[in-house]
């Protein structure tokens, strides 16, 4: 069997989309690819994003593979997955343009992991994966979509749900290798702000979940349980990538956790890197390890500045604001870029959100103005409002967004637009 695995040419406008806009390393389909030709089967992946193809040139290049399944990611790449954009516009528009190709097509993210029957409808697909789909869609090949689990599909006038969402077992994936030429496009150097930036950039996983649950964070169906790759795994990929001219890697991992063996590992090797990362995990001596092993990126999600907006957002932080304060200021005398993510929890005063942000940033940590939560169908935050997503989670989610928020930050367009507009309902 032949699978096309796409990663779509991405376009936000009139988007509330506030992730990174520029090409990544789509890591979900990097990894499906090596355990579908493990399986027996060949796949290709088709970078439209990184190779800025149109729809019709996508429609060409897939056509060219004659697969038997296409397969679509909702989302830009795993690290925005838990952020996507609301809108399935580009991927509905591609799959449009797919339509008579004849494969069986198929779409994976997030948008399919929550609320897979109306993903299945909107996108026009014969096959939606829940949750992480390296380990399904090799089973896809078998012939029998009703021996597979963690799928939605049409059966006939009927739309079928199986199983719940799946998690990989990261022992089962290997190092990615990505060709030559497609590293080499690689410019960017994800949420790393200095002028001396050289050498391709790259993303890596170490990690994947959080034992955590945070109200507002949308991991319940892909991402959640926390596992770590074999350090063997992880160090061979970044070998791979050093020798093909990266510089530069950012850990995709929710919460990139102190991990001494690791960083030690880092230390070795000429590559900086970039995390995100919860600050109240690591200890000083620890973040001394971290910038010494070539971090040059940390963003932190702090998200309150008080302890009551700490706990109405759930997140299970066992320190205090002033002692968050004080581990971003030793993290930032290693690392270069340090910064301290806040959301517009409601609870906190906004003096002193400013007041903090003062103190943070005449130290050299980047603050943002409290960002407003978008209440993401999955998360807690969703369910508490509204009960569990249906097939019209996503419309009432932006709809309550738009309502809510006069302005936005400055990281999103200032004019989004309704979700059934972009979607071309
Ligand atoms: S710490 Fe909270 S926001 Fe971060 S990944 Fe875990 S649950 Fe999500």
């Amino acid at each position: 069997m032949i699978f096309a695995l796409v990663n779509p040419g991405w376009d936000f406008s009139g988007s509330i989309y506030f992730g990174c806009r520029e090409p990544h390393f789509p890591l979900e389909l990097g990894y499906s690819k090596a355990l579908i030709e493990r399986a027996g089967h060949s796949a290709r992946i088709i970078d439209a994003h990184l190779e800025g193809l149109s729809p019709e040139e996508t429609k060409k290049r897939v056509g060219e593979l004659r697969p038997d399944f296409v397969v679509v990611t909702t989302a830009p790449g795993y690290l925005f997955w838990r952020c996507p954009q609301p809108e399935l516009r580009v991927p509905k528009r591609l799959f449009a343009e797919l339509a008579d190709i004849p494969a069986i097509k198929v779409a994976v993210g997030p948008h399919a992991s929550v609320t897979p029957s109306a993903a299945l409808t909107k996108l026009g697909a014969d096959v939606v994966v829940m949750g992480e789909p390296e380990t399904v869609l090799p089973e896809l090949a078998g012939g029998s979509l009703d021996k597979v689990k963690s799928i939605c599909y049409r059966s006939g006038p009927v739309i079928r749900t199986q199983g719940g969402p799946r998690a990989s077992d990261l022992t089962a994936l290997p190092a990615l290798r990505w060709p030559r030429e497609y590293v080499r496009r690689r410019a960017h150097h994800h949420h790393r702000f200095c002028s001396n930036v050289s050498g391709c950039g790259a993303e890596v996983e170490a990690s994947r979940g959080c034992p955590y649950s945070c109200t507002f964070c949308a991991k319940r169906e892909f991402r959640n349980n926390y596992r770590k790759r074999p350090l063997p795994a992880v160090l061979d990929e970044i070998d791979g990538l050093i020798a093909e001219g990266v510089e530069y890697i950012y850990f995709i991992d929710e919460i990139f956790m102190p991990d001494r063996k690791l960083l030690e590992s880092l230390s070795a090797r000429r590559v900086k890197f970039g995390i995100q990362t919860r600050i109240d995990l690591w200890k000083p001596q620890m973040l001394e390890l971290l910038g010494e092993a070539g971090c040059v990126s940390i963003e932190a999600g702090i998200e309150s500045v008080s302890e009551a907006g700490r706990k109405h957002l759930g997140k299970k932080c066992a320190i205090t604001t002033d002692e968050l304060a004080f581990l971003l200021m030793t993290a930032k005398r290693g690392v270069n870029f340090v910064q301290a993510t806040l959301l517009d929890s409601s609870m906190d005063d906004p003096e002193v959100v400013e007041a903090w942000r003062s103190l943070l940033i005449s130290a050299g940590i980047w603050v943002n103005s409290p960002v407003p939560l978008f209440p993401y169908p999955g998360s807690e935050e969703y369910s508490r409002r509204w009960g569990e997503p249906d097939s019209n989670a996503w419309e009432r989610a932006h709809e309550h967004y738009l309502a809510e928020n006069g302005s936005f930050s400055d990281i999103q367009e200032s004019a989004p637009l309704p979700l059934a507009e972009l979607e071309g309902a």
